[in-house]
């Protein structure tokens, strides 16, 4: 069982994690499904719950883990097969190693979303237990936005430094071709300036999102003229698009399908005790 570490809560103080008492979780090691309070706010998580200085970490089988993302990073009523292709891509992102060092992952943007999983959830991530996206023989942090506007783009197009990691590639995206409405954004002048400077990377969006809020400048697919951002999209459009992936699974697209659409050159693998098994190869992953 392979466990990863998640920052859930940030405290004021260490005491201010309450754990309540039940017989599902032991009260001495926060182990099981163990429903903690802090202040009026009430989680129930499965797993361990450790307290590392002022942090509030779950400590969880992946799967649990992956089950949690999808609820939170999905598309409301979107195909099973749209779900599933979520999963392998949040297994992988897990699997690739943790991103911080006192524990593994936040539970912002700059990792990934969870909350608890729902039904559909937790069946995409049973579907695709153990399953990764890899490349290079390394599983692959598969990184997705909610809606690419048309066309995904790749790592270097959004200014994330080059790296020995999956590249990314540009792959059209018909459904938010067909779907996806314009947006408008008027901005002060100083944050229009520093947008058009900043050459549709994500460090410039990010800059004035942190200013002005998340809506700001909804993706990096837009243009500037005569004082006024226009675009399509939600997000840094990277990856999988996870509008593009409702639509096909609406056509009856599979989640391996999908993900050989939005990461090309990577492979879909079993990840098992003893070795990677290539999948994608062989032609059995439905
Ligand atoms: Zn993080
Ligand atoms: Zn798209």
């Amino acid at each position: 069982m392979t466990l990863v570490e998640l920052s859930v809560l940030a405290l004021l103080s260490p005491g201010d994690a309450v754990v309540k008492p039940s017989a599902a979780c032991d009260a001495a090691t926060w182990t099981g499904t163990c429903t903690v309070r802090v202040g009026e706010l009430e989680r129930t998580y499965r797993g361990q719950l450790l307290l590392r200085g002022k942090r509030l970490i779950w400590r969880a089988n992946v799967e649990d883990v992956v089950a949690a993302i999808v609820a939170s990073e999905s598309e409301p009523g979107a195909p099973a097969a749209a779900l599933e292709a979520q999963a392998i891509a949040a297994r992988s992102f897990l699997l690739a190693g943790p991103r911080h060092k006192e524990f593994g992952f936040c539970d912002t943007t700059h990792c990934q979303h969870f909350k608890t999983a729902t039904a559909d959830s937790a069946r995409a991530a049973k579907a695709t237990a153990g399953l990764i996206l890899i490349w290079e023989s390394r599983p692959v942090r598969a990184v997705y936005s909610a809606s690419c506007g048309g066309r995904t783009k790749t790592a270097k197009e959004v200014g994330w430094p080059e790296s020995s990691e999956y590249p990314y590639f540009a792959v059209p995206c018909k459904v938010c071709q067909l779907q996806e409405p314009q947006w408008v954004r008027r901005l002060p002048a100083s944050e229009l300036a520093a947008i058009a400077a900043g050459n549709r990377e994500e460090s410039a969006r990010l800059r004035v999102g942190r200013e002005l809020g998340w809506d700001a400048v909804p993706s990096n697919n837009y243009s500037v003229n005569g004082g006024v951002l226009t675009g399509r999209g939600r997000g840094h459009g990277v990856g999988l698009c996870q509008r593009g992936a409702a639509g096909l699974a609406r056509e009856g697209w599979s989640a391996l399908r999908i993900l050989e659409h939005y990461y090309p050159g990577t492979l879909t693998a079993r990840i098992g005790a003893q070795n990677v098994k290539i999948l994608s190869e062989l032609g059995q992953v439905p």
